[in-house]
């Protein structure tokens, strides 16, 4: 594995080495200032000082393997954009997701839907649109706490006739510090009392200023109930998608995020997950948090078998020892005992971590007073 000297971590740590010995010293490693200590044990010297972030990431072993290495641009290609539906309870994301869904499902495909995985891809105009449904807001904000950035554009679901609520600002903070960018759905235009320039005006208070009122942000007027500019919707994200010019490289290992995990009672540990950059095949072996394992199947949204799963679309995948956690990364890795190892270290430290906060701190001071 990596080590690096305690000289080089403190000066990573911007520590004095005297600081770092001592630290060491109290997790039962004695170290001269020249000493190599392994990447594991530097990173529990970071995470003492409340470090671990940056140094970690910089130290662990597992970085050479999970750290996203550089495209050659001939290999990139354009991806589809992934989709969050966010708003005030009650003003119809659940309802739009479904509107949208059936009208882009053929008749025939409709009854074949009996899956649902939290995330589908449509087709409008020869060009996928992948939708998230399950970050509502605890979820999204889950995610981004631990660094998952899935969504590339936010649909603000904002109610005619009720207007801006709380979740709604809420929603719009959520997606600005994501720097996500917003695409506002003003529903319920089929109800009598809509009133789409009052949410318009009210918006503004927040820095949303519609196109026609000389903004740049797009807000189309629709109705989940009566499908009602579905169709402008999906334009506009496809609009809004074609200005991000979004690309990935279906050629590397498969890397991504985990949308939402659960144990199934047949299956065992199931996790949707959102593929990112790469191709995702049956075979591979994987890591994400402290689960590993190989993906013995995939399905996707309409619980069809897929053998492959490439950039932006969503898949179950059967194969992880155990559930991982929503938010985290998943990453190819290239045998099954490096997708072990990793998920067992991180383990350790996890239980390391947890066993330390239980713990009365003491420190070389406290032994040595009186
Ligand atoms: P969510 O909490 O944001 O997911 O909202 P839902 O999709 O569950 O919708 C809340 C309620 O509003 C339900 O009773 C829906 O039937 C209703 N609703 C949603 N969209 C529309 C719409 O466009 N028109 C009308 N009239 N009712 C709607
Ligand atoms: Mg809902």
């Amino acid at each position: 594995g990596e080590s690096v000297t305690v000289q080089e971590l403190a000066e990573k740590m911007k520590k004095s080495p005297a600081d770092i010995i001592k630290r060491l010293m109290m997790l039962g490693v004695l170290a001269t200032i020249n000493q190599e200590i392994d990447a594991d044990t530097a990173g529990i010297v970071a995470a003492e000082y409340g470090l671990e972030v940056e140094v970690k990431v910089e130290l662990d072993a597992e970085a050479l393997l999970t750290q996203e290495a550089e495209d050659d641009p001939a290999d990139l290609a354009p991806r589809p954009c992934v989709v969050t539906v966010m708003g005030h309870v009650d003003h119809g994301k659940t309802s739009l997701l479904d509107a949208i869904r059936q009208t882009n499902v053929t008749a025939t495909e409709a009854g074949g839907i009996t899956q649902h995985i939290g995330a589908y891809q449509i087709e409008h105009n020869n060009k996928k649109i992948t939708f998230l449904d399950t970050p509502g807001h605890e979820a999204f904000t889950a995610m981004r706490a631990r660094g998952a950035q899935v969504t590339d554009i936010a649909i603000l679901v904002v109610a005619a006739d009720d207007g801006v609520m709380p979740q709604t600002v809420e929603a719009i903070n959520h997606a600005r510090a994501a720097g996500v960018p917003i695409i506002v759905a003003i529903n319920k235009m089929d109800k009598p009392d809509a009133n789409p320039d009052r949410v318009k005006q009210q918006l503004t208070e927040y820095g949303l200023v519609a196109e026609e009122w000389g903004g740049d942000t797009v807000m189309v007027p629709v109705s989940a109930k009566t499908r009602q500019g579905i169709e402008d919707l999906l334009e506009m994200i496809l609009l809004v998608a074609e200005m991000a010019d979004l690309k990935a490289n279906p050629k590397r290992a498969g890397r991504g995020t985990v949308i939402e995990a659960e144990l199934d009672k047949g299956r065992g540990p199931v996790a949707t997950v959102l593929v990112q950059n790469g191709t995702l095949t049956v075979g591979d072996n994987v890591v994400a948090g402290t689960a590993w394992g190989r993906v013995r199947a995939m399905m996707d949204y309409r619980g069809r078998r897929v053998k492959k799963a490439v950039p932006s679309m969503p898949v179950e995948v059967l194969g992880f020892s155990e559930v991982p956690q929503a938010g985290d990364m998943f990453y190819v890795v290239p045998d099954e005992k490096t997708a072990r190892s990793i998920a067992e270290k991180r383990a350790n430290r996890k239980r390391e971590e947890e066993f330390k906060a239980a713990m009365p701190r003491v420190s070389l001071d406290d032994l040595f007073k009186q």
